[in-house]
């Protein structure tokens, strides 16, 4: 990026998303807020909405179609004030999930090598991250484009000397199974899972075409449960979806209760042009929507809470962030701890957690 636009001193890179019709919509607000705010530079945008809807973004400067992204991305470095490594391992996604216009834009797998990613984790050691955290369109399909599979990778992460913790960013569920698990345990991997689950009831799945039914969701948690203590689980839903009526919703809402879910993103359903769910309609009305979200929301929080306070008087190590004259940072089991005291940013503490109320966990050194 940085050699391409060598002669442009003020430059903008506004990276846009179109997986939900909510992250069109911030893209393009972002897009429109950098042609105000900085009337003197060069707006570059790029990403997945341009790819789809370039017209919208007619007045950049330069549109860069998605296809070029991952050559421009090599490009952009981390931010070392950040807590936590971001490594992109592959991009792209060839599944066939009906709502999703993910694999309509970016549907070829295209993964880094391992030495490569190797590295790239060598510079996240030599530039001092205790944190990597492993991400991608869809990571379980990592290393297919190379006759490769996750497991050859994170296999090839345990020799690395002084590795941090490292910490899967989301992993499909038809991904979760007994040699991933055991691979995990022999890596320093936070006890952190996120799931997209989407529903658990069986009808909405097959709709929706995930690949996997609620029985399969079930064993996958219990496969995690019986092998990390202390896990969280989060998940991924969405509700709303067409043809989720209140029975379906019900057996995704008993699903969620009866398991051991520590958090949610719940996203109502919208439709999106161009994906094969578009021509399902959309059944559920707004408000009816924004209840069972809440529904869920409601749950999680008690959930979460619940968790939380069976984790009092444990000890944990927390990344140190500061943030105006709060210091927190993330356990490997993704509770975010505040705690009194003049740590040093990015250093590994060891806090034990001493109170917990509905939204906040305290701890001390
Ligand atoms: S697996 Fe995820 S990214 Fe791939 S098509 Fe399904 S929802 Fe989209």
């Amino acid at each position: 990026m940085l050699k391409n636009f060598s002669d442009i001193e003020n430059l903008v890179i506004v990276n846009t998303c179109c997986v939900t019709k909510e992250a069109e919509i911030k893209s393009l607000r972002k897009f429109r807020q950098s042609l105000k705010r900085y009337p003197n530079s060069k707006i570059i945008a790029t990403g997945c909405a341009c790819r789809v809807y370039p017209e919208k973004f007619s007045a950049a400067y330069q549109v860069i179609d998605n296809v070029q992204r991952n050559s421009i991305i090599k490009g952009i470095f981390p931010d070392p004030g950040k807590a936590r490594f971001f490594l992109k391992i592959e991009d792209g996604c060839n599944e066939k999930c009906t709502y999703c216009i993910v694999s309509k834009v970016r549907n070829k797998i295209e993964s880094k090598t391992i030495d490569n990613i190797k590295e790239e984790i060598y510079w996240a050691i030599s530039l001092g991250y205790k944190e990597i955290v492993l991400v991608g369109a869809n990571i379980g399909l990592y290393g297919v484009d190379r006759g490769l599979h996750l497991i050859d990778l994170l296999q090839a992460l345990k020799g690395i000397p002084d590795l941090p913790r490292i910490r899967l960013s989301s992993v499909e569920p038809k991904f979760i199974d007994a040699e991933l698990i055991q691979c995990l345990k022999d890596l320093p991997v936070c006890r952190h899972f996120h799931i997209p689950i989407q529903s658990a009831d069986d009808n909405i799945l097959s709709r929706m075409r995930r690949g996997y039914d609620a029985a399969h969701l079930k064993r996958s948690l219990d496969l995690i449960n019986r092998n990390f203590d202390d896990v969280a689980i989060g998940g991924d839903v969405i509700v709303g979806f067409p043809g989720e009526g209140e029975k379906e919703f019900l057996n995704t809402y008993k699903f969620i209760e009866s398991n051991s879910f520590t958090h949610l993103h719940i996203f109502p359903y919208s439709p999106r042009p161009g994906t094969e769910a578009y021509d399902l309609g959309d059944s559920v009305v707004r408000e009816e929507k924004r209840r069972r979200l809440w529904e869920l929301k409601n749950l999680i929080a008690d959930k979460n809470y619940q968790f939380r306070k069976n984790l009092l008087g444990k000890t944990f190590n927390i990344i140190v962030e500061t943030n105006a004259d709060i210091i927190s940072g993330l356990t490997d089991n993704y509770i975010r701890v505040e705690v009194n005291g003049d740590y040093d940013k990015n250093t590994l503490i060891k806090i034990k957690i001493n109170e917990v109320s509905k939204n906040k966990t305290y701890g001390s050194i």
